[in-house]
């Protein structure tokens, strides 16, 4: 295997190559985070201010750092009017749980549970963690559905999400977040009704064309990644402000502080690193090394002790709780990388192309 001098990165992530001092590709250009500018951000604010909606912003929030982020934000420095809500993925640790309830009495703000059937939910993860080795596709989608749906229902203008630049490229190659591609591998599954497929998903139809669609006539609310458009506070920074301010409170167990507010985050992760040669954090260390957040000798501390070759503690609550056995994770991590990407939306492939297109004119 061969590892970047600057990053974590080895070969087996994708498209990647190497100059001769064994520097990645990622690392020779690196994508510089220029923040679209706080003015901009404003903007946005004042034009959901001036709906005269019942909240200015929905903040989805999961009891993680980057979504305590926001809401700090939010309602402490933009003193915006919002509406609060968590998605119940089944899989929610008490701590984030407690960072939930600590986050609503520190601002005062409304929040609501959004929830799914949980045996149909867990029916779901289990087969497209069995078939496609993953859970987190199934959830994202989910997800994204309830934050619309809650914002739908309120009337709220706009979404405020904690998508934080220092996740790019953290990604899998496959499009896991495909309603076309999830369906096709739930064809497969038994015991799992249509109708129950279709309330799961809430809108079972929904393709990139219709969401920008949606988001154009205001039948959807508009999205907005607020850490894209300002200079933010470093990872450690970020967790000492809402630990003041939020009484926000960190999983001490685990180093590595993103999406401990998932049982399943730490298999899925491993799992992850068996099928793709290459884990979620490995991809963040990296971006916190070309950031100058940290080290590569810290990030290698890390990721040393992350252990990611190991099965994750906690991982026979999340089989038993999935009604998975330790064969079926074997099966698991067996799955390989892009198994159902020739069934995922074509009108999605059309609408990314067009997507490149319109960037290009816009250069
Ligand atoms: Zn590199």
């Amino acid at each position: 295997m061969r590892y970047c001098t600057k990053c974590l990165l080895t070969d087996s992530y994708p498209k990647i190559t190497f100059n001769e001092e064994g520097v990645c590709s990622m690392c020779t250009n690196p994508k510089q985070f220029k923040p679209l500018g706080e003015e901009k951000l404003l903007t946005i604010f004042e034009s959901a201010k001036s709906t005269n909606a019942e909240y200015d912003a929905l903040v989805p929030i999961s009891g993680g750092k980057d979504s305590t982020y926001i809401l700090h934000l939010a309602v402490n420095v933009y003193k915006l009017n919002v509406l609060t809500m968590t998605y119940d993925n089944g899989l929610l640790s008490d701590i984030a749980l407690q960072n939930i309830e600590s986050a609503i009495k520190a601002t005062g703000v409304k929040h609501v549970f959004s929830r799914t059937n949980s045996m149909v939910q867990n029916k779901i993860y289990r087969h497209t963690f069995l078939h496609a080795g993953d859970i987190c596709g199934a959830c994202d989608i989910a997800t994204k559905a309830h934050i619309f749906k809650v914002a739908q229902d309120h009337k709220t203008p706009i979404i405020l999400l904690g998508t934080s630049p220092l996740e790019n490229d953290s990604f899998v190659p496959d499009s896991i977040q495909d309603i076309e591609r999830f369906k096709y591998i739930m064809k497969s599954a038994d015991g799992i009704a249509k109708k129950e497929i279709k309330e799961f998903l809430i809108y079972p139809n929904l393709n990139l064309l219709r969401l920008s669609y949606y988001k154009h006539t205001g039948r959807f609310a508009k999205e907005v990644q607020p850490l894209f458009y300002i200079d933010n506070p470093t990872d450690r920074q970020m967790g000492e402000i809402i630990t003041e301010h939020m009484g926000w409170r960190e999983d001490k167990s685990r180093e590595y502080s993103k999406h401990f507010d998932c049982i399943a985050e730490p298999l899925t992760n491993y799992v992850r690193n068996k099928i793709y040669g290459y884990d979620r954090r490995v991809c963040q260390y990296s971006n916190m090394i070309r950031y100058n957040e940290i080290t590569r000798e810290k990030a290698s501390e890390l990721f040393r002790t992350d252990n990611i070759e190991s099965k994750p503690v906690n991982y026979q609550r999340v089989l038993s709780q999935l009604n998975l056995t330790d064969e079926n994770l074997d099966a698991i991590v067996k799955n390989s990388p892009m198994k159902f990407e020739k069934h995922t939306s074509k009108m999605n492939k059309f609408f990314a192309i067009l997507m490149k297109i319109k960037m290009r004119i816009k250069g």
